[in-house]
């Protein structure tokens, strides 16, 4: 399917279909802020479960972690955040609107990546890209954390940050995780959080917004083993993608990053990247951190972050394994990989072929009029019975083949409906949303047919 208005009708559907919402909509909506309606939470819910599932609850070298928010200043200054957490930017002259030089045509910046600020190396085009008004060719750095205060006084207030990345809390619990479980190296934890970054280009939808969720693994290992499983996670994290989500293969791609992007202390970087509908982009960073985080949170907060390694009784601090992906990013890989358009009697049939395993509902039950009570009885009583094995939805309004149009573009796999003839033979319609094949079959076989399709 040609990619050029893909994202304009991604981000159609999900409005139309309850995916996702601007955020305040009737005010006219803030860039960069999306909110997620009931199928977005259902989707978003169910990867992240299944992220849990495999990242956390079915190894025995994981630890779960939820951690705040908003956490010690400090932290964000031994993380480097607060004084290059930078972005480059320019100012239009005209329309004052704000742009990523490194993203304008002719430009080339360097980041410096020791301190993270950007060196102008070549000034490109001056055009405003909005306005066609002059840019002003000043460089100035701009640090995307979100700013905001802790205390009730004005004047005694103590400055803090929201999250700027997720995964910042497991260095800090790190020791109070050791010390509660014991762990035996290498082991990890994990965790979904949020995260706040006032992000200077937006426009791709939820690929990039002001806040939103990342999925994060700190793997520590030994110093000496940090290669041998950052290999192996570089391997995991990429079948979860490709077998567990099942995104295809062709939409997925490594990249390393060179020198100049590489941040000082890591010794090697890979990003997982999709082929978004403006190209190749980042879904997920698999980096090897050294022992750079918790070093540097041992210098700052004064505490010994260093454990013993129970093999050899030595105190070591561990080197980092990181895993970082964004839950709407991985959300928008998956419905830019489900989206389907086909030609039929009636026009363009459009749907969402979503794996089982995350679809928003597995199935959605009809009566086939919505006025005949008789028909209602009988559908209830299905719907009942199957919503307790797994998510089921209930559709009455319009004609059969509107709740079908509807039920392909939530991504429902199957939807069965109930007729005059199923009051007499206890047999029901069910109807593959991939296929559009139909065939009958019976009520008391229902639950077992969808959960054997569902554990395939
Ligand atoms: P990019 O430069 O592509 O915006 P990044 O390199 O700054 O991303 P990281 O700091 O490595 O991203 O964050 C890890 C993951 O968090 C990214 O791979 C992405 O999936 C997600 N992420 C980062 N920034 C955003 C954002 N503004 N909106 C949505 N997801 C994000």
């Amino acid at each position: 399917m040609p990619k050029n208005n893909l994202l304009e009708k991604i981000t159609a559907l999900c409005k139309r279909r309850g995916f996702i919402f601007p955020s305040s909509g009737i005010y006219g909506g803030i860039a960069g802020i999306y909110d997620y309606g009931p199928l977005g939470v259902a989707l978003a819910k169910n990867i992240k479960d299944l992220w849990w599932q495999d990242m956390v609850e079915k190894r025995t070298d994981m630890y779960g972690l939820d951690g705040s928010i908003l956490m010690h200043p400090r932290s964000w200054e031994a993380s480097g955040h607060v004084a290059g957490f930078t972005d480059p930017l320019v100012d239009c002259g005209d329309c004052q609107k704000r742009f990523r030089p490194d993203k304008l045509e002719g430009w080339k910046l360097k980041k410096d990546n020791q301190t993270g600020q950007f060196r102008v190396i070549k000034t490109g085009s001056l055009k405003c890209p909005v306005c066609g008004g002059r840019l002003i060719a000043k460089v100035r750095q701009f640090n995307v954390l979100m700013e905001t205060s802790l205390g009730a006084i004005e004047g005694e207030k103590m400055k803090a940050y929201l999250k700027g990345e997720s995964c910042q809390n497991i260095y800090l619990d790190f020791i109070d995780i050791v010390n509660s479980f014991s762990p035996k190296l290498p082991f990890g934890i994990a965790q979904i959080g949020k995260a706040f970054r006032n992000e200077i280009t937006l426009g791709k939808f939820i690929f990039k917004t002001r806040e939103f969720e990342q999925f994060d693994i700190e793997y520590f290992t030994r110093p000496q083993d940090s290669t041998r499983f950052y290999r192996e996670w570089k391997k995991i994290r990429w079948d979860w993608y490709r077998k567990r989500l099942g995104l295809k293969e062709k939409n997925l791609r490594w990249r390393q990053h060179d020198e100049d992007e590489r941040i000082f202390y890591a010794k090697d970087a890979w990003d997982i990247d999709y082929f978004y509908p403006w190209g190749w982009d980042e879904l997920e960073g698999v980096h090897d951190r050294s022992d750079y985080d918790l070093t540097q949170h041992a210098k700052f907060s004064g505490k010994k972050l260093d454990i013993p390694d129970q093999e050899t009784n030595q105190r070591i601090v561990p080197f980092i394994v990181e895993c970082s992906g964004g839950v709407g990013r991985t959300m928008l890989a998956v419905l830019l990989d489900a989206y389907r358009e086909e030609e039929g009697t009636n026009g363009i049939r459009v749907f969402l072929s979503l794996d089982v395993k995350i679809a928003p509902y597995k199935v959605a039950v009809f009566p086939l009029l919505a006025n005949k009570a008789e028909l209602i009885k009988k559908a209830r009583s299905v719907y009942e019975n199957l919503k307790d094995h797994f998510r089921v939805t209930w559709d009455e309004i319009g004609n059969i083949g509107k709740r079908y149009r509807r039920q392909d573009e939530a991504g429902t796999p199957w939807c069965v409906t109930i007729d005059y003839q199923s009051l007499k033979d206890e047999m029901v319609t069910v109807r593959d949303r991939d296929t559009m094949a139909q065939k009958r079959l019976a009520v008391a076989r229902l639950a077992d047919f969808f959960k054997k399709k569902l554990n395939s």
